[in-house]
């Protein structure tokens, strides 16, 4: 799971990071802020309010771009076709072959399963048209590849950024049983793709209208995300449900969503610490119906961009 595998950054770096974001990037750091039609007590309750409420269609360029805003009438997009070829996304697989994030309920490492569906998402979005496509495979150990992984994006002037991981549970949650006559660890208890952001991405409007259209398509598929994160029960893992309609979730602090300079966003394909939502994970079969879901959702979030803010 992102929260605890992907390494949010500890009380160490916050120092640094404070000071990285000092000056120039404070004021577009705060897209929460100006984003609340009103002003608000708390940044977090005002982003919270903002997807719920908004009975108005939006002015700026960036809150245009959800269709919802396509649709008003004082936004009439010159053309409505992006060219996936220009389009530069970067797929990052999740964890890292030394480092291989949570392990499954039959004891296989995270990193197999998002190596797997990303390059399926690869493959599906070439096919598309979306030639630029990067896959991110990146070595060593956990901390150092997220800095890795944002540098290279950054390098790349990639448009957007997709991470790819699979999700589990605190461990205070998990059970034991047998699989092939080894101790494994299990919960069924949850099921469910999520999709996440951090506010404090350079672009979260764009980040979170890649989100929301990424849990659409989910959706659209006939998935179901993981609601438990708003839950008591996961303690220090509870997390802000950003879209309960879409299942997008907050998370502020994880580096390669809030430190990467273009919309990011990572998806948490299913649970793999449950037993039945592993053996879906590990079919061919679900692989390409996320895959064709992502490709959907991009091939709406490119249109939209390029309506609203024009050629690449
Ligand atoms: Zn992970």
């Amino acid at each position: 799971m992102a929260a605890w595998v992907l390494l949010p950054i500890g009380a160490s770096e916050a120092g640094w990071l404070q000071d990285m974001f000092k000056g120039s990037s404070q004021p577009g750091k705060s897209p929460k802020h100006v984003a609340s039609p009103k002003p608000a007590t708390s940044p977090k309750r005002a982003i919270l309010a903002k997807p719920a409420a908004s009975p108005k269609p939006h002015t700026s360029k960036l809150a245009a771009l959800g269709p919802f805003a396509l649709n008003s009438p004082a936004l009439k997009p010159v053309a409505t076709t992006c060219d996936p070829a220009k389009f530069r996304i970067v797929l990052d697989v999740g964890h890292t072959a030394e480092s291989e994030g949570a392990t499954s309920a039959r004891n296989v490492p995270e990193f197999n399963f998002n190596l797997r569906l990303a390059q399926r998402i690869e493959e599906k979005l070439k096919a598309a048209g979306f030639a630029e496509t990067r896959l991110l495979v990146t070595q060593g150990k956990a901390r150092p590849s997220l800095v890795k992984r944002v540098a290279t994006a950054d390098n790349l002037h990639a448009n957007l950024f997709l991470s790819i991981h699979h999700d589990s549970v605190p461990d205070k949650l998990l059970e034991n049983w047998e699989f092939e006559g080894k101790k494994s660890h299990f919960s069924d208890r949850f099921s469910g793709y999520s999709v996440w952001v951090s506010r404090d991405n350079p672009d979260f409007k764009m980040s979170f209208s890649f989100a929301e259209l990424v849990g659409k398509e989910m959706k659209a598929q006939g998935l179901q995300y993981a609601k438990q994160y708003t839950q008591p029960i996961m303690g220090r893992y509870q997390h802000p449900l950003l879209d309960k309609e879409t299942g997008v979730y907050g998370h502020d602090q994880l580096v390669v969503l809030r430190l990467t300079r273009m919309p990011a966003v990572l998806l948490e394909a299913g649970s793999i610490i449950n037993r039945d939502e592993e053996l879906k994970m590990d079919s061919a079969e679900h692989r390409n119906i996320i895959s064709s879901g992502v490709t959907a959702a991009l091939k709406e979030f490119c249109d939209s961009r390029w309506a609203i803010l024009g050629p690449l």
